[in-house]
């Protein structure tokens, strides 16, 4: 690879590329080799308020806040898209370097970032009351007014795309913007700042403030002139984000948190197609996705053949250089993923669970780099650490099941509630398990398969909100009621 030119690395506020206050920086590490990329601006409380001026004041008397038309602010939105499919390949690349997922995936990530700003660029017009009729003597209106000043703060699995889930909604209803970036992954939201510009956002509109979660995340949930609050990552820091959000102004949260999800495999299921989808989903984005489907319920009757072909299919991934388009897993994020991936690892064998296949780190050429083997956890009980919490890495247990009462129960027996797939021929099973699965997205003979029209949450301690789809401007909206009465017209008229 050709050395890649990175971004400006200060903070963006008002549309200029400022130093932070302190003058602090902090650093970004390539999990490929470990190796330093750069150091970043470091933001703080004092770098947070004074973006917060520049998104209050564009929002309040700017023209995103005044003069420019709903027609407008969807252009300025549609070019943004458009260019970020211009730069597409630069943006996947350092994707890549930051974060370590595999060129192909950083690649669909990027088309994403498009399908889903543009998504959202149609919909800025679109954005309507309703007219409600009460008598003859009063008429209310309700006007969706963007809510205001917002904070997106993101985690560090789908850096740019996340944030694009949170961006493209929160223009689109008008409101101004300040976003954090994970520490771990800074740089493609980095790049995004010149691309805001280029598209013609006005001063304040898009403002990025990179920096630690204890420090930016933590004045951005406490501050008491954001109006909004939406947030991708931990359910432990989300709890924290709504605290903040309690104990300051009460401003509303949209949390997208963690997952434990199951993935039930009836037995007409077709094994093979099942595998092979299997394969592709499960150690994509190195396994370090929200839903990924950890937990495979698999009937009884087809466990062995499932389990034989499952084997021989994740045999056959290839780990190594996420540059090389052959390699289907990469390395995970930072040693602090990757000695917590272990320990799970590490935790499953010593309750009892056996390790079917891999368990440790993967050597690379070099011995560098995050890397763990694809592994398989079998004779595993429901109630063992590796069956209940969220493990973030390349890392499935099997499990088998005898009815569909039974998988349904303990399918839902956990916290969280993300998401779910269903794999049978059988449509009203389908159906039926669907509707008792609690879960934000169930997906039925396919999985993972986010749409930029389908809203995306979870249930339960999966977090509370939607994001993507009509549902997700929603919550960018404040809901003004007018009521006009009549009879105050006709009197002033006579
Ligand atoms: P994290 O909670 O550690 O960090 C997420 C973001 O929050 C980062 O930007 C971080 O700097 C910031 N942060 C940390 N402490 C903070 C604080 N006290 N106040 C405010 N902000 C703070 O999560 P992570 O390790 O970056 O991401 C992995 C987690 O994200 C997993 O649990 C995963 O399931 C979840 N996730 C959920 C979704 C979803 O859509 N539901 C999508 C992707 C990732």
């Amino acid at each position: 690879m050709s050395k890649l030119q990175l971004p400006n690395t200060k903070l963006f506020i008002n549309n200029e590329w400022v130093e932070s206050i302190s003058g602090n920086k902090f650093k970004t590490f390539n999990p490929v080799n470990e190796e330093l990329i750069c150091e970043v601006s470091e933001g703080d409380k004092a770098d947070v308020d004074k973006a917060v001026i520049a998104a209050r004041n564009a929002f309040e008397n700017g023209v995103w806040g005044t003069t420019m038309t709903a027609e407008d602010r969807g252009k300025t939105i549609l070019k943004l898209a458009d260019l970020i499919q211009d730069h597409k390949e630069k943006l996947a690349q350092l994707e890549t370097m930051d974060c370590g997922k595999s060129i192909v995936s950083a690649r669909e990530d990027i088309d994403f970032c498009v399908r889903v700003i543009r998504y959202f660029g149609g919909w800025a017009d679109k954005i309507q009351g309703k007219t409600i009729p009460i008598s003859s003597e009063f008429t209310s209106i309700t006007k969706h007014e963007p809510i205001g000043v917002v904070a997106l703060i993101v985690a560090w699995n789908y850096p740019l795309m996340l944030l694009c889930w949170k961006l493209g909604p929160a223009l689109a209803a008008g409101c101004t913007i300040i976003a954090k970036s994970s520490e771990f992954t800074p740089l493609t939201a980095l790049y995004l700042c010149d691309l805001i510009k280029e598209a013609g956002f006005p001063p304040g509109v898009f403002n990025l403030v990179s920096g630690l979660g204890s420090t930016v995340g933590n004045a951005l949930s406490h501050h008491l002139d954001i109006d909004k609050i939406s947030f991708t990552g931990s359910t432990v820091t989300g709890r924290k984000i709504m605290e903040g959000a309690a104990k300051s102004n009460l401003k509303p949260v949209t949390l997208e948190l963690g997952g434990k999800s199951p993935n039930i495999f009836f037995a007409d299921c077709d094994i093979e197609h099942c595998v092979n989808a299997a394969k592709d989903y499960v150690f994509s984005n190195n396994s370090q996705n929200c839903c990924f489907s950890s937990r495979f319920f698999v009937h009884e009757s087809i466990h062995d053949a499932f389990l034989t072909l499952f084997t021989e299919k994740i045999k056959q991934i290839k780990v190594g250089n996420p540059y090389d388009e052959s390699n289907h897993l990469g390395p995970l994020v930072s040693k602090q993923q990757f000695d917590r991936v272990l320990g799970y690892i590490e935790k499953g064998k010593s309750e009892g669970a056996k390790c079917h296949l891999g368990g440790s780190k993967h050597h690379h050429a070099d011995g560098k780099g995050y890397f763990v083997q694809p592994t398989i956890f079998t004779n595993v009980t429901d109630n063992m650490t590796i069956c209940k919490e969220e493990i973030f890495g390349p890392v499935v247990v099997i499990l088998p099941f005898k009815t569909v009462d039974e998988v349904i129960k303990r399918a839902n027996n956990t916290t969280y509630g993300l998401a779910a797939g269903i794999w049978t021929k059988d449509i009203s099973l389908a159906l039926n398990v669907s509707n008792k699965l609690k879960a934000g997205s169930v997906w039925i003979n396919n999985y993972d398969n986010c749409l930029p029209q389908v809203p995306f949450g979870g249930f339960k301690q999966s977090g509370i909100g939607r994001d993507l789809s009509e549902y997700a401007i929603q919550s960018y909206l404040s809901i003004k009621a007018v009521t006009i009465s009549h009879k105050t017209l006709h009197a002033q008229q006579n």
